[in-house]
C-alpha cells in the first residue's frame, strides 16, 4: 500500500465509514415478497405418544396410514370444492372418530369404571365463534355435537348429561355406552389396573401411552381457518376428569389472523400453560413465525415441565407446523400439489412444509 500522510488516512477513514452507513441493508425477503398463501391447507393428527417402528406390525402401520390419508382426503375434497375450513375439519374428523385406531369416537379408551366419557371442542377463526363438549357418553360424534354447540347454543362449552339432552334435541345420532367399547382399550385399561397405577397416563419414560386423540386444522378458500379436537381422554380417567381437549385455547385454538391449532398429549400440561392459545399469542404479540411459535411451546412448556405430546397447526398462509416431543405422532398434511403422511420421529415433518 503506498505511504498516505495520516491527515489523509483519516479523511479516507471517515469516508469509508459514511458509504458503509449509507449503503441499504439486505431488505428481509419477506418485506419485499409477502408470502403466497396456499389456495387451501389442511393438517391432521391422530394422537401422539411411543410410537415406534418395532411396536407396530406392518399391518397396523399399513391401516393406521390408509385412514391418515382417508382423513385428509376427505377434509381436502371439502376444500378443493369450495367448501369452508368447518365443513372440512368435521368431515375429517369424523373419519377418524369412526375408527377404532384412534382414541376418538368408537376407538374412545375406558375410564376407571369402564366406561367412555368423551371430550371434543371446535372453534372458527373468523370470529374466535367456539364450541365444545366434555364428558360425553352417548353422543356418537362429539365433534358434530361440539359445532352443535358452536352453531345453535349460546354458550360455548356443554358437559355430561346436559350437553347429551342438547344435542338429542339437535337430531345428532345417540347411542349406547358400550357403542365405543374395543377389546384392545379394555386391554389397556386393565394393565394400568392390574399395575394398580393411579395415574393416567404416564410420561413417556414410564410407559407406552398413546394419545390418541384426533384434531384438524384447516384452511379454506375464503382464508378462513377452523380448528377442532375429538378425544376419549385418557385411559383410567375418572371423577368426571375433563382434559385439554374441549378446553377452547389449551386443546383447540384458532384466529384468523394467526393461526389455528389442535393438540394432543398428557391434557394436564396443556391447560395449565394454555398451549393452543400461546402458539397464537406468540406469533400475535412477538411477531413470531409459526415453525417458532410452535416449536418453542413444545420445547419450553413440554419438555422444560416433563409433559408430553404434541401439536398440529396452520397459519393464514397455509404454513404447517407439527412438533412432538414423544416417539412419534401420527400426523398429516394435505395443500394443492402436495401430501404428507408421517408416524415416526424420523420421517420428514415440518421441514417438507416449508417452515
Ligand atoms: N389430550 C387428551 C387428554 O388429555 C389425551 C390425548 O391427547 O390422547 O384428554
Amino acid at each position: 500500500m503506498p505511504y498516505l500522510p495520516p491527515m489523509r488516512l483519516l479523511v479516507l477513514f471517515i469516508l469509508l465509514i459514511a458509504v458503509a452507513c449509507t449503503a441499504p441493508e439486505a431488505t428481509p425477503v419477506s418485506e419485499t415478497t409477502p408470502p403466497v398463501p396456499a389456495e387451501y391447507a389442511l393438517v391432521i393428527h391422530g394422537g401422539a405418544g411411543t410410537i415406534l417402528p418395532d411396536k407396530i406390525t406392518p399391518e397396523k402401520e399399513a391401516e393406521l396410514r390408509e385412514r391418515l390419508n382417508a382423513a385428509l382426503d376427505a377434509g381436502e375434497t371439502v376444500l378443493k370444492n369450495g367448501g369452508t375450513s368447518t365443513e372440512a375439519v368435521v368431515a375429517a374428523i369424523q373419519l377418524m372418530e369412526d375408527s377404532p385406531l384412534f382414541n376418538a369416537g368408537v376407538g374412545a379408551v375406558y375410564t376407571h369404571d369402564f366406561t367412555h366419557e368423551l371430550d371434543a371442542s371446535i372453534m372458527e377463526g373468523s370470529d374466535q365463534s367456539a364450541g365444545a363438549v366434555a364428558g360425553v357418553r352417548t353422543i356418537k360424534s362429539p365433534i358434530a355435537a361440539a359445532l352443535a354447540v358452536l352453531k345453535d347454543s349460546p354458550h360455548v362449552m356443554l358437559s355430561g348429561a346436559g350437553a347429551e339432552t342438547f344435542a338429542e334435541q339437535q337430531g345428532l345420532e345417540m347411542v349406547p355406552n358400550t357403542h365405543f367399547n374395543t377389546a384392545h382399550r379394555r386391554k389397556s385399561l386393565e394393565n394400568l389396573l392390574e399395575k394398580n397405577d393411579k395415574r393416567i397416563g404416564l410420561t413417556q419414560a414410564e410407559s407406552d401411552y398413546i394419545f390418541g386423540t384426533v384434531g384438524c386444522v384447516a384452511l379454506d378458500k375464503r382464508g378462513n381457518i377452523t380448528a377442532g379436537t375429538s378425544t376419549g381422554g385418557m385411559t383410567n380417567k375418572r371423577y368426571g376428569r375433563i382434559g385439554d381437549s374441549p378446553v377452547i385455547g389449551a386443546g383447540t385454538y384458532a384466529d384468523n389472523a394467526t393461526c389455528g391449532v389442535s393438540s394432543t398429549g398428557h391434557g394436564e400440561y396443556f391447560i395449565r400453560y394454555a398451549v393452543a392459545y400461546d402458539i397464537a399469542a406468540r406469533m400475535a404479540y412477538g411477531g413470531a413465525s409459526l415453525a417458532e411459535a410452535a416449536d418453542a411451546i413444545v420445547m419450553e412448556k413440554l419438555v422444560a415441565k416433563a409433559g408430553s405430546g404434541g401439536i398440529i397447526a396452520l397459519d393464514k398462509y397455509g404454513n404447517v407446523a407439527m412438533p412432538f416431543n414423544t416417539p412419534g405422532m401420527y400426523r398429516g398434511y394435505a395443500k394443492p400439489g402436495e401430501r404428507y403422511v408421517g408416524m415416526y420421529r424420523e420421517e420428514p415433518s415440518t421441514a417438507a412444509s416449508g417452515n
